[in-house]
């Protein structure tokens, strides 16, 4: 049947394939699961960046790994035909689809692993790599009490995407990305190979695939460290006029050990006006909660800098020694002392927390609008300099959306990864979270984007771009820097004919024919 596959591929263009030949692919392809062509493809052209599409040859939603394996296999022994695993599709820049190529909706196998482990005595959960992270937080804690140490700031996305990535939030401080957090993956290679691996056992493979934009294989299987979940989460929001000062706090509070600091560490940049999105609105927690703008000094700039902390806490807490711990922290920061905002929230409700924002701007129409994000880690080095000129200056209005920044600890990242990091133990991680408006078009903010890039360059700033979107080669080079070699290594290992991940744009598909 594969071979049958091969036979149309190779005979015929992509493109000339008929809508109408599903069942033909479908029959070569020999899957448990199903494929779409043609016109119904549906998603599989479109992210939720919404500034790229491209046509598909057809959409797979595979029923598990062999069927995985098998459209590989298939896109392998054809000159030209690519593979793109597609997780929920929130990349902004096309980086998980294929033009004229198979999408295979990682979706449709999320139901396929969910199995709890001890070893040694630590606590791990298998889970399928097109598992969404929120459904592996609500079926952990309420069936284990257990849950993931590291998260992201919102939960739809796939387990196998922010691998891929990084997977960045609040905790990573402490316990580093998600790409920190996971002791085995098993994963279908370029070479259409179901591998399973580890620190120990295709050491290479495990690693590279680990922030390799899936470039290397897909995960369809990851194991994730657990610890004990609490109960309850105190949610704080403060505020600084001053960058140093906002920058010391942040700095002191990711480098204390745990118990010593909050558990969740971030923040924000919020324009120094009543703009309802942009502004001190933006700031509170709670409807009621009000930010008093009369709190703020005269000397205060054009932007203001809010620090976001929680501490975590069980039922079994009594209320007092939750504010006494919280008092103690929040004691040490040369925060605004009158602007305060405080709530107490579940854990889960803490870790859904941008469900809420979701459903708000799906119904005010912004969910489904183009993104043009912009994600960096930039060097504790040159980010006084990125506050002065980008904060300050170009985006002292703000963005439609939050422009956070936070601190991160380098040595809680495994160098053995594909992620690229700057140099130095401390990097913030700055995400320009645009929620296009009415007001500048698409394309200014796209361009924006790229000024504020050319403008780091330029100043020779130490930084990396997260979720990375490059159209060259030459570009990539640099981005990998020191480590272009031992990627493309591993892509000759692993994919040696450039078949996966295609809307990364960084290898062109080779005309090797498999024998
Ligand atoms: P997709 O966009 O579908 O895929 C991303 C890339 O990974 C593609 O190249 C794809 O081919 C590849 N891929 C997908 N699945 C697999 C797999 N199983 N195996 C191998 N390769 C695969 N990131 C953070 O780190 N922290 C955040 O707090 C955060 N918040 C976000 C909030 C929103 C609203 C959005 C839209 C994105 C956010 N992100 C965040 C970015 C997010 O981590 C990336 O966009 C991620 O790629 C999205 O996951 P996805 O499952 O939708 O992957």
């Amino acid at each position: 049947m594969i071979a049958c596959l091969g036979r149309i591929v190779q005979d015929t263009d992509a493109d000339s394939i008929p809508d109408d030949d599903v069942s033909t692919l479908s029959e070569s392809l020999d899957l448990q699961g199903t494929i779409e062509s043609g016109g119904i493809t549906g998603v599989a052209g479109k992210d939720f960046g919404g500034l790229y599409s491209v046509k598909p040859l057809a959409l797979i939603k595979p029923s598990g790994t062999e069927d995985i394996a098998r459209v590989v296999n298939a896109a392998s022994r054809t000159s030209h035909l690519t593979v793109a695993a597609r997780g929920n599709g929130h990349s902004i820049n096309g980086q998980a689809m294929a033009d004229g190529g198979f999408v295979i909706d990682m979706r449709s196998t999320e139901e396929n692993h969910f199995k709890p482990l001890t070893i040694d005595g630590s606590h791990y959960i298998d889970v399928s790599g097109g598992a969404l992270w929120e459904d592996v937080l609500k079926r952990c804690v309420s069936m284990f009490r257990l849950a993931p140490r590291s998260w992201t700031d919102y939960l739809s996305l796939t387990v196998g995407g922010t691998l891929s990535n990084a997977g960045v939030s609040g905790q990573a401080f402490r316990f580093g990305p998600q790409t920190s957090n996971v002791t085995e993956l098993e994963v279908v290679t370029g070479k259409g190979e179901i591998t399973v691996c580890s620190e120990t056992q295709n050491s290479e493979l495990f690693f590279g695939a680990l922030g390799g934009l899936g470039q290397l294989g897909i995960i369809t299987r990851a194991r994730v460290k657990l610890q004990r979940a609490p109960d309850m989460v105190r949610w704080i929001r403060v505020v600084y006029t001053e960058f140093e000062e906002f920058t010391r706090d942040a700095e002191f509070l990711v480098t204390q050990e745990e118990g010593e600091s909050f558990d969740y560490v971030e923040g924000f940049v919020f324009s120094n006006s009543d703009d309802p999105i942009n502004g001190w609105p933006s700031v509170p927690l709670d409807p009621d909660h009000e930010f008093n703008p009369a709190y703020i000094p005269q000397t205060a700039g054009s932007v203001l800098y809010c620090l976001e902390v929680a501490l975590h806490y069980r039922n079994s807490d009594r209320p007092s020694t939750v504010d006494t711990a919280v008092s103690r922290l929040l004691e040490r920061l040369g925060s605004i002392q009158r602007l305060k905002f405080q709530l107490n929230v579940s854990y889960v409700e803490f870790l859904l927390r941008v469900k809420q924002g979701e459903e708000h701007a799906k119904a005010n129409g912004n969910w489904d609008s183009p993104h043009p994000w912009l994600n960096i880690f930039i060097s504790k080095s040159s980010i006084v300099d990125f506050d002065r000129t980008v904060f300050r200056k170009m985006l002292k209005d703000g963005i439609g959306g939050p422009m956070l920044i936070y601190p991160l600890l380098r040595s809680k990242w495994d160098s053995r990864t594909s992620v690229v990091l700057p140099e130095g133990e401390i990097f913030y991680i700055v995400a320009l979270l645009r929620f296009v408006p009415k007001g500048p078009t698409v394309e200014k903010l796209v361009a924006q984007n790229h000024e504020i890039i050319k403008w780091c360059n330029k100043e020779g700033l130490d930084f990396k771009l997260y979720l990375p979107h490059y159209q060259s080669k030459e570009d990539w080079k640099r981005h990998f820097g020191n480590q272009w070699t031992r990627f493309v290594e591993r892509k000759t290992s692993f994919d040696p004919m450039a078949i996966l991940a295609p809307g990364q744009k960084i290898f062109k598909r080779t005309h090797i024919i498999k024998p």
